[in-house]
Order: C-alpha cells, then sequence, then structure tokens
C-alpha cells in the first residue's frame, strides 16, 4: 500500500512499471556513501525488496555524506539503523540485513533472492567477488565508485558487453578516499536510474559505456568499453554479439 505516495512517480512511468518495480529484489553491498543514496532513492521508488549487506558501524566521520544517518546512529550497526531510516519512507518495504562482511564463502547466501545488485563499496576485493557471482548467475551488476570529484559507473549485464574484470583485472590498492557528498550522490543517482531502466524496462541501459562524473564541472563522459574475450571472468560466457 503506497496511498498518495508515489501519486506523483505512477503518473509518470505508469502502474506497469509500477508493479515491477514493487515485485523487484535489489541488494545493495555496503551502505555507506553510496549504498545510503542508492538504498533511499530504491526504497523511495517503491521497490518491494531490499537485501541490505555491511558488517560497519556508524562514525562520526561518515556524516559528511552517507545520507541515512544522523548522530543518533553512531556506534549503531549500519544495516540496523538503515533499515529503520529506509521504512520511515516506505513501510510496506521488505528489507533483510547482513551485518556481516561479504566473502568468497558466503556470497552465493548473502545474495540470494536478488534480481539487481547495486555496488555501494569502497574496495575493489569484495566488488570482484560480486562481478564474479553476477556473472556466474547472470546477475545484473551495477558498479559504482567515487574519489574527491570523480564518480564512476559500469552496467554490467552478464553476456551483454563487459563485466568489471574485463577493465579492471587486478584489484587496485585499496585507500582512504576524500570526498564531498554531491559527488557521492551524482553518481548513486545514476546507479540507481541503470536499475530502474532495467527493473521497469523504460529507456535503454548504458551498456558498453564506462560513464564518469565529475562533480566540479559538472560533466558526465560515456567511454565505449569493449569485453576482453579472454576475461578469466566473464571469457568463457556465450555473448550476444
Ligand atoms: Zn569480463
Amino acid at each position: 500500500m503506497h496511498g498518495e505516495r508515489l501519486a506523483r512517480q505512477i503518473g509518470l512511468i505508469g502502474s506497469e512499471a509500477q508493479r515491477r518495480l514493487s515485485e523487484s529484489t535489489v541488494a545493495v553491498v555496503g551502505v555507506g556513501g553510496l549504498g545510503s543514496h542508492i538504498a533511499l532513492q530504491l526504497a523511495m521508488l517503491g521497490v518491494g525488496s531490499l537485501i541490505l549487506v555491511d558488517e560497519d558501524r556508524v562514525e562520526e566521520s561518515d556524516l559528511n555524506r552517507q545520507i541515512l544517518y544522523g548522530y543518533n546512529d553512531i556506534g549503531r550497526p549500519k544495516v540496523k539503523a538503515a533499515a529503520e531510516r529506509l521504512r520511515e519512507v516506505n513501510p510496506s518495504i521488505n528489507i533483510r540485513v547482513h551485518a556481516e562482511r561479504l566473502t568468497q564463502s558466503n556470497v552465493d547466501n548473502l545474495l540470494r533472492g536478488s534480481d539487481i545488485i547495486m555496488d555501494g563499496l569502497d574496495n575493489w576485493e569484495t566488488r570482484l567477488i560480486i562481478n564474479e557471482y553476477a556473472v556466474r548467475t547472470r546477475k545484473p551488476f551495477i558498479h559504482g565508485g567515487v574519489d574527491s570529484y570523480y564518480g564512476q559507473i559500469l552496467v554490467v549485464l552478464p553476456g551483454r558487453g563487459p563485466c568489471l574484470a574485463c577493465l579492471f583485472p587486478k584489484p587496485p590498492p585499496s585507500r582512504t578516499v576524500n570526498i564531498v557528498v554531491q559527488t557521492v550522490a551524482l553518481t548513486a543517482s545514476i546507479q540507481v536510474s541503470e536499475a530502474f531502466k532495467l527493473i521497469t524496462g523504460l529507456g535503454k541501459p548504458a551498456l558498453g559505456r564506462l560513464i564518469i562524473v565529475d562533480s566540479l564541472k559538472p560533466t558526465v563522459e560515456h567511454i565505449p568499453v569493449q569485453r576482453n574475450p579472454t576475461c578469466p571472468v566473464c571469457g568463457g560466457l556465450s555473448h550476444e554479439p
């Protein structure tokens, strides 16, 4: 039930697209900067079910960009605080939480039932585990990453275009990035737009392109990218021409 909440949205997208949103299950891995913006927008759109994965607790240094949390949440598990906040904007949403780190050995269990997986992470090791899972299970995976004023987005549709490992075969070293909220919001919004298109069938997914945003100019650039036929993750998969 959503009463008047979605009236202005259904007027735009129609009830069939709204039904598809309400029947979809989206996993958000990492509910920090990107992930909290992504989860909030997905809840507001009326996505029926979310799976939230994050082992961290809220810290004061998160509050410049992690839109789901406030001072009262400091020290609490992020997935718990996030689920509470998301239910305030969408009381009928179904939320499954996992307050643990996603690994090679638990990825199948943590992401079971998901239709689409959203990258809200800040480390490449975990991203590449999800990329491998997405290719293996043929699920869409929407990568996002941010650093300073820059963000990047890649839509991975297994069997159609490159996977994350085609472009970034080796995880770059993890480091603490400095960041402003508007870069995070811009990047997360594009990730949500891509998920929205895949779920509803409206528009066309940004396939075969690495999207780079610069929140300071601002610009959104599309760089054509191709799959690597010898990619160890997706190289063996049959691809559409
Ligand atoms: Zn690949």
